[in-house]
């Protein structure tokens, strides 16, 4: 896609730091330097979200956020990983080609990477008949 950041990533138009890639899979450092090691990885075809993203490509990119993750826990010193993905701008998503987030863990880092809704009166029975498929 023309005016695709990620595209231009992938064409080599803008730089990034390449930790790992496959025939259908990229994955870099996010620039937002939030996180030691915060990475993301992108299908190599232009999908804006999980939610259109073909299963040959949405595989492919889960198993190098799986590889990737493995190499932060067994042989660069981290303990565990957060992964995440948004998908829609309701779901705060900015660049609108499919990414995942991993975060790297260490014990006792200090960071927490759950966002608390403040509710507690939900009714899980009810939320699951409106969700279940
Ligand atoms: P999201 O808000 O989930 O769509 O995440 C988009 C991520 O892309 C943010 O964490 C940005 O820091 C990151 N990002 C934007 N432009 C670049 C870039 N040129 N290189 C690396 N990461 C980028």
């Amino acid at each position: 896609m023309n005016d695709c950041i990620f595209c231009k990533i992938l064409s080599g138009e803008i730089p990034s730091y390449k930790i790992y890639e496959t025939d259908k899979a990229y994955a870099f450092l996010d620039i937002a330097c939030d996180a030691v090691g915060h990475t993301l990885v992108i299908p190599k075809k232009h999908f804006a979200s999980i939610l259109d993203c073909d299963a040959d490509y949405l595989d492919a990119v889960i198993e190098a956020v799986k590889h990737v993750s493995r190499h932060y826990v067994e042989d660069c010193g981290y303990d565990g990983v957060n992964v995440f993905n948004a998908s829609g701008a309701a779901a705060e998503q900015s660049v609108f080609h499919l990414h995942f987030h991993i975060v790297p863990r260490k014990e006792g880092d200090g960071m927490s990477m759950w966002p608390l809704s403040g509710k507690r009166d939900i009714d899980l029975a009810e939320i699951c008949k409106k969700l279940a498929l």
